[in-house]
């Protein structure tokens, strides 16, 4: 039924458009989005405070609504679903990694971790969520609460929960910009890692351009729209 070259997109942005209102009036933040990535396919998103890279990744996660154009994750027209729907294909298909972490404060890591799980009536979402956090090398951290964790530890507890349901697209925004340089290096190199293991495709804003540079092509944006697309980033620094 599917088009094969659909298949292989993981997200497909067609002519969006996200216009909010303020009080000075009608405020266009993004101005007419095209953005194609495939399957497992490493994308960096750079650009200027403000330019609209945060939004970008709130429309493609369906946790911001376009007000026009079209969204389609993993073959889905993010348009045509209800507010459950996209909860549950953001549960099912979708990990995400925020710059400050977004953990309940109140939850220990492992109970953050399971959150996703439990959301998809897993019964072994304890189980699920004790390997995430093996994974992300945080077994001796379990019952410790966001507040008792070092920044690069807390991230780590964001990735393993964004990962936990092995989602096949992860989006991070700014996921180092909270962290120091050397825990920054660490933290990536276990997304990256991670995001081979599972075959995941990734779409990663950061303004550290040589951090855009591990990805397979880096897209610039500015003042809400895609100014260059398609920079072969290994091969330029290489
Ligand atoms: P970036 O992540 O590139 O810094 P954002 O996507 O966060 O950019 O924001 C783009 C622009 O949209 C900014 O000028 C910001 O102030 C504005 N903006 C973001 N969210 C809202 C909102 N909910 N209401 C009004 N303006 C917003
Ligand atoms: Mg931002």
């Amino acid at each position: 039924m599917d088009q094969p070259l659909k298949q292989r997109r993981a997200i497909e942005l067609e002519d969006v458009h996200v216009t909010l209102p303020s009080r000075a009036g009608v405020v266009a933040i993004l101005r007419g989005i095209d953005l194609d990535v495939s399957l497992g396919e490493a994308v960096a998103v750079i650009g200027p405070s403000g330019s609209g890279k945060s939004t970008l990744l709130m429309v493609t996660a369906g946790l911001e609504r376009a007000t026009s154009g079209r969204v389609t994750i993993a073959s889905t027209d993010l348009g045509k679903l209800d507010e459950d729907g996209l909860a549950r294909l953001r549960a099912s298909k979708i990990g995400i990694v925020f710059q400050s972490f977004h953990l309940v404060p109140t939850m220990t890591a492992i109970e953050n971790v399971a959150l996703p799980s439990e959301f998809l009536g897993k019964d072994d979402a304890m189980k699920v969520a004790r390997e995430a956090l093996d994974e992300v090398g945080l077994s001796h951290r379990i019952s410790h609460f966001p507040g008792q964790l070092s920044g690069g530890e807390q991230q780590r507890v964001a990735i393993a929960r964004a990962l936990s349901t092995r989602p096949t697209l992860i989006l991070a925004d700014e996921p180092t910009g909270n962290l120091d340089l050397t825990t920054g290096a660490h933290v990536m190199d276990l997304l990256f890692a991670l995001k081979e293991r599972t075959d995941a495709t990734l779409l990663l804003i950061t303004h550290d351009h040589e951090l855009a540079t591990r990805c397979d092509r880096i897209v610039s944006v500015a003042d809400g729209r895609i100014v260059d697309d398609g920079i072969e980033a290994r091969a330029s620094v290489s």
